[in-house]
């Protein structure tokens, strides 16, 4: 019988899941599908136990819910740690015997596997990240476990410092311009984890040229432009390494793909999935800005 899959989150209709994970089913000959489906808050314990009713197989979790469905799933402990959860597996290869299905977080992994791609050692790297939500979290765990040197930069102060206090080497500070340029100056890494650039608001950014240097390695998480503008600035500024979201985005669906199948996923499928339905979608977004 053909297994299903999803993502569950609100809103939910631009999610680029559905393309890349069928991709990968289709070039890895499963009978599988994977659908994207609108839960909104108050009713994600419902979605949950009715996916699990329904046999769907496993589910991504995006915004709003990734914290929210902690109480129904057996977290594992990185996913615990990380107060969030992204994959659910449904099957009983990995639960717990419980009945309960099993929670994941992929992000922080997706995000480590691009770092190491790009710099290689992470341990005893200056790194400064932007923001403290989700995908902060996720990623700074990873970071921290590999021994990097993390400064946490975002708008509410009190969130970077409960973050930062939860990891091993670690400093919060606010958004605050002085701060950055400082900051900046001494990091090997820029990671940026907060929605600012993301369209529709392409033209924003959090740090300018100015305040980059080439060796500085820039890595934006939002992927949607491909190209935001923190990375155009960076590129004003001749930094040599510029990473943006996509490949991010590929390595977080590769590693629960590999959860829920115990196989290896086609990354490069998957990637070429993912920028030929972005590339789609700015091409229609331009025309539509023209017409
Ligand atoms: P989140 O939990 O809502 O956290 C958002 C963070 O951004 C918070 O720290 C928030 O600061 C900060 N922020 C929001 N708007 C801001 C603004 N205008 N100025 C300064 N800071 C602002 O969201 P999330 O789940 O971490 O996701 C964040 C972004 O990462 C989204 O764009 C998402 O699409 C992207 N993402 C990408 C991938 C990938 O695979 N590439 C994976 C996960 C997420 P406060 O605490 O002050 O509110």
């Amino acid at each position: 019988m053909k297994k299903v899959y999803g993502v569950i989150g609100d809103p939910i209709e631009h999610s680029l899941s559905p393309v890349m994970h069928n991709a990968a089913f289709e070039h890895m000959g499963l009978d599988a599908i994977y659908l994207a489906f609108r839960v909104v808050e108050h009713e994600v314990g419902d979605a949950i136990r009715g996916a699990k009713s329904l046999g769907i197989a496993g589910l991504n979790v995006t915004i709003p819910l990734k914290e929210r469905v902690l109480e129904f799933v057996d977290a594992d402990d990185v996913a615990a740690r990380i107060g969030a959860v992204n994959t659910i597996d449904f099957s009983t290869r990995t639960g717990t015997g419980t009945g309960t299905p099993s929670g994941y977080n992929t992000d922080g992994i997706g995000a480590l596997a691009v770092l190491k791609e790009h710099t290689g050692e992470l341990r005893g790297k200056e790194v400064l990240i932007l923001g403290a939500g989700g995908a902060a979290r996720a990623i700074a765990f990873y970071l921290d476990a590999e021994g990097a040197r993390l400064t946490i930069a975002n708008r509410n102060e009190e969130r970077a410092a409960r973050l930062a206090s939860y990891l091993h080497n670690a400093t919060p500070i606010g958004l605050n311009a002085e701060l950055l340029k400082r900051h900046i100056r001494d990091a090997d890494i820029l990671i940026n984890t907060t929605p600012v650039g993301m369209y529709p608001h392409e033209d924003d950014t959090l740090v300018n040229a100015e305040l980059m240097h080439p060796e500085l390695v820039v890595f934006d998480i939002v992927y949607n432009p491909m190209e935001t503008k923190l990375m155009k600035e960076a590129k004003k500024a001749g930094v040599h390494t510029i990473i943006g979201g996509v490949k991010m985005l590929v390595y977080q669906g590769a590693a629960s793909l590999r959860i829920w199948t115990g196989m290896e996923p086609p990354i490069g499928v998957m990637e070429e999935a993912v920028i030929r339905a972005l590339s789609s979608r700015t091409r229609t977004r331009t025309r539509t800005r023209n017409s």
